[in-house]
């Protein structure tokens, strides 16, 4: 006697699988991209960036894995952008198995002084912006009979720090609505989990060591040990790789009871 379904598949084989990554021109959502690719999934990449850069990056991947890898320039603040970038992964690529909600942007000042423009900022691309595009990908989910939502929050998701006022509120809110699309969707083979990486190295935080050491008036030095590195007990940065793990399980058949759930991988940052 097993319980193992008949039809499943192990994780990391996404042959014949669509995916489309909000925020992968560059860091973590390029990993993830890369990681569906390598594993013969078909991928929509999006994000901002100069466009012939973003054109070569595009072509290298689909050349490398043989894949179809296509680019959508939704910008994650319009959500009539981000309901066209999701029409245009189902009506493309045939299907769409897998979202992604990875955009992020940070801003790093005492709340006091938080500019305006900047919280609804935050708000639209960290937030907001997942609400569109899960809105829009559930109908070709269900159509499907199968769908992975997850969802990049932070350990932000679950701590606070000082001077991220609308990221903490912003990823808070994300392992909210993971929970609440979650609980709606669970009878359709459909699964919505949030992923909460502490510190990887990555453009959005090398910006970050920069603000902080303005607010702090600190070193750039100072700031990586004391600060970045000072909340991550392994005191190394999360890689890429590590988070592609788990990415990897979670859209994977063997992920279908994996459901509402907010995965640290932080070092063990909010294990203090
Ligand atoms: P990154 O800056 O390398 O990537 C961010 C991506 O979002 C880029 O592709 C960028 O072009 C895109 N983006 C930004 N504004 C956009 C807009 N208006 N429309 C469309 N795309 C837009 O940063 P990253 O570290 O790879 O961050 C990815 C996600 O991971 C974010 O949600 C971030 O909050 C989260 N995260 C990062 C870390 C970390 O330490 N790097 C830790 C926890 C969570």
């Amino acid at each position: 006697m097993t319980d193992a379904t008949p039809g499943f598949r192990d994780i990391g084989d996404l042959k014949g699988q669509a995916a489309v990554i909000s925020g992968s021109t560059s860091g973590i959502g390029l990993a993830l991209a890369r990681a569906v690719a390598t594993r013969g999934g078909d991928v929509v990449l999006n994000g901002l960036g100069d466009p012939a850069e973003i054109e070569r990056t595009r072509a290298e991947l689909a050349a490398s894995t043989g894949v179809r890898v296509l680019y959508h320039p939704a910008d994650m603040t319009q959500g009539d952008q981000i309901d066209d970038m999701v029409a245009y992964a189902a009506c493309e690529l045939g299907r769409l198995d897998i979202l992604v909600n990875n955009a992020g942007i940070q801003h790093v000042e005492a709340v006091e002084n938080f500019p305006t423009d900047q919280w609804e900022k935050i708000i639209a691309i960290n937030l907001s912006s997942a609400f569109y595009a899960t809105r829009a990908a559930i109908p070709h989910m269900k159509a499907l009979g199968r769908g992975r939502i997850v969802n990049m929050a932070s350990a932000h998701g679950l701590v606070a720090s000082p001077f991220k006022s609308a990221y903490v509120a912003a990823k808070h809110g994300i392992i909210g609505f993971t929970k609440t699309v979650a609980l709606e969707l669970a009878q359709d083979n459909i699964t919505c989990n949030a992923i909460c990486p502490g510190f990887v190295h990555t453009p959005i935080v090398d910006k970050q060591i920069d603000d902080q050491a303005r607010t702090r008036n600190m070193s750039r030095e100072d700031v990586m040990k004391n600060v970045i590195l000072g909340s991550q007990p392994t005191k190394r940065f999360v890689t890429t790789d590590e988070l592609a793990g788990i990415f990897l399980y979670l859209v994977s058949d063997l992920g279908a009871s994996a459901n509402g759930a907010s995965f640290s991988i932080d070092g063990g940052w909010t294990a203090q």
